[in-house]
């Protein structure tokens, strides 16, 4: 569903991440670990075409995300086809970033209307449904402010929901949060994961969810990803020193 193949993103004189080949597939959870600065979050902002590629190519269902192919060459995508492929993905950020004079209810709608052409009422109905999912039927008519955290990162969910993407982004989302709010976000992350076609790719420093959530984990180091398994192996018999010396750190 995603392919990450040699792909480089360097700031300035420094090479963040450094030939990245990583395939995730359809319906595959995935949890991106490792330590602070090692380009995690440059990997899903790569994805959401936040940030430009030095080299490689990223493939999403099947597409090359920022290229074309015209007359038999391989040309930069225009506007048109990036906005095509990315609609396919939602990413849900570690700040909540809701419009702060929307409600709840129009958060989610937006997008839809201006970016989908949905009519008001598809949209309505569409917000209604994602915002009972969430749990937050009765606060659609709040605004951000009115929220608490967990309840903002809800609806942010749901405003990603409400673009049917196939894969979803979720970027350290509790990090922000207090942690008797931690819990009612990662249960909405788990009634998602239920969704088998949804292909989930998150950056997190909550081991425990990552072991009892993810199809499989990947350590990244260094711009590239160290090691990658399922959960079972992953925890308790990993491969690489670097990787038991990560695990020694954060368990
Ligand atoms: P954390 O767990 O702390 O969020 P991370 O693994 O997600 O870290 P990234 O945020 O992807 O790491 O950053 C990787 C490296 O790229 C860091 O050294 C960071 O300082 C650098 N970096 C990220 N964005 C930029 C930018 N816009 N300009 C310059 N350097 C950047």
């Amino acid at each position: 569903m995603v392919r990450f193949q040699g792909v480089v993103k360097r700031f300035g004189a420094h090479t963040v991440i450094d030939g990245l080949d990583l395939a995730i597939a359809r319906g595959e959870k995935l949890a991106l670990i490792g330590p602070s600065g090692s380009g995690k979050t440059t990997v899903l902002r790569m994805l959401m075409t936040l940030e430009r590629l030095d080299a490689g190519v990223i493939w999403v269902d099947g597409e090359p995300l920022t290229q074309v192919q015209r007359h038999g060459k391989t040309v930069p995508a225009d506007s048109a086809h990036l906005r095509r492929v990315r609609g396919k993905i939602g990413m849900v950020f570690q700040q909540f970033n809701l419009f702060p004079h929307m409600t709840a209810l129009k958060n989610c709608m937006e997008a839809p209307i201006t970016v989908l052409g949905l009519s008001r009422r598809e949209a309505e109905e569409r917000a209604v449904d994602l915002l009972a999912m969430v749990g937050l039927a009765d606060k659609k008519h709040h605004y951000p402010n009115q929220l608490s955290g967990g309840q903002q990162q809800r609806v942010a969910i749901a405003r990603a929901l409400a673009m049917r993407p196939k894969v979803m982004l979720f970027d350290e989302v509790t990090s922000a949060l207090d942690p008797e709010l931690v819990g009612e976000v990662l249960n909405v992350i788990r009634k998602l994961g239920a969704e088998h076609d949804l292909t989930m790719l998150m950056v997190t420093h909550q081991m425990g969810f990552a072991k009892e959530f993810a199809d499989r984990i990947a350590l990244f180091h260094g711009g590239k990803i160290e090691e990658d398994g399922p959960p079972a192996t992953f925890f308790t018999n990993p491969r690489s020193e670097r990787t038991r010396q990560f695990l020694r750190a954060v368990l």
